[in-house]
């Protein structure tokens, strides 16, 4: 699966930095959030969950969170709060994870919750089996994905100003044709596991030498020919001796865009949760409530009368559907 966002990744940036917004990210940060976009719509392209996939990374250093939200429809935004100065150029580590506590986490929010019923999240380190801190997202992710899915990944992500863009490549359980082999080596699964057709998914992981091919041509997708190239030439390169069958690709409103659910009665109801009495508190100091998005820029402003509104039904403001933020 292949992924390159142009328009709505500017148009995220273009909010952020816009008369509106908060001001546009330090680059790295940018660049951060940008592989974290396209990441999220390959991972929502991938297991087409019904509901909000969120992949956030909360981090020790300047970066203290940095979310993207895609819903299956692949509607998209994307945020991150930096506190501090962030070096030119900084790596991963330095972004979000300086002590080494950093984490990613991965959410599936069903679309229509059932009263009482959790969000899925599974959340990963960002490190690797030494402890060693990891410096690519898509190393992050792939380890995510192996404990999830136990399927062999393979990712590569990039992001500038103009494109955020990514591949994954994922050795599919089944077994049929024109499908790589499911399992490893004949004989050598262990015992009561089943010896094919992928219901064993664990066993075989970096084993199948055709995925591992595919795999290591994929890796050799550099940073440049991924943002400037476009999708029918980086699989002509990447696998000029595979037979590639190509889907449609999904573009316009069918593809990832750029939309924010933020709304009125959302920021009513955040309004409701803080209490009366800050409420008023606010208003005192400052004569009205002003509530901006961190995603796209949307300024709301509440004032006594709007506030007193809030407060004026029992058990405040109709719900909205929940979210997570
Ligand atoms: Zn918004």
């Amino acid at each position: 699966m292949v992924v390159r966002l142009t328009d709505a990744w500017q148009e995220i940036l273009q909010r952020r930095a816009g008369p509106t917004g908060a001001g546009a990210h330090p680059q790295p940060v940018r660049e951060l959030l940008g592989e974290m976009a396209a990441a999220g719509v390959l991972m929502q392209g991938n297991i087409k969950f019904n509901g909000a996939l969120v992949l956030q990374i909360f981090g020790d250093g300047p970066v203290k969170v940095a979310v993207a939200e895609v819903q299956s429809d692949l509607s998209l935004r994307a945020t991150a709060t930096v506190v501090g100065s962030v070096p030119a150029g900084a790596s991963l580590s330095q972004l979000v994870n300086p002590g080494n506590q950093g984490r990613c986490a991965i959410t599936l929010d069903p679309k229509d919750r059932l009263p009482g019923q959790q969000a899925y999240q599974g959340v990963v380190p960002l490190f690797g089996d030494r402890q060693e801190p990891l410096e690519r997202l898509s190393e992050v992710l792939e380890h995510y994905m192996l404990q999830s899915e136990q399927l062999d990944t393979t990712l590569v992500l990039a992001a500038d100003d103009r494109v955020a863009a990514g591949l994954l490549i994922q050795r599919l359980p089944v077994q049929g044709q024109n499908n790589l082999a499911g399992t490893g080596p004949e004989g050598s699964n262990p015992p009561g596991t089943v010896a094919s057709g992928g219901v064993s998914r664990e066993h075989g992981i970096g084993l199948d030498e055709h995925y591992n091919r595919v795999s290591v041509l994929a890796r050799s997708l550099k940073r440049e020919e991924l943002l400037t190239l476009d999708v029918d030439t980086i699989l002509r390169r990447l696998f000029w001796e595979e037979s590639v069958l190509r889907f449609e690709p999904q573009m316009g409103e069918h593809g990832p865009r750029f939309v924010c659910s933020c709304s009125r009665e959302r920021v009513a109801r955040m309004i409701h949760s803080l209490g009366q009495a800050d409420a008023d508190g606010i208003l005192a100091e400052r004569g009205r409530i002003e509530v901006g998005c961190d995603f796209c820029g949307q300024q709301y402003h509440f004032d006594p009368v709007d506030v007193a509104q809030v407060f004026a039904t029992p058990g405040g403001p109709p719900p909205v559907n929940p979210q997570v933020h």
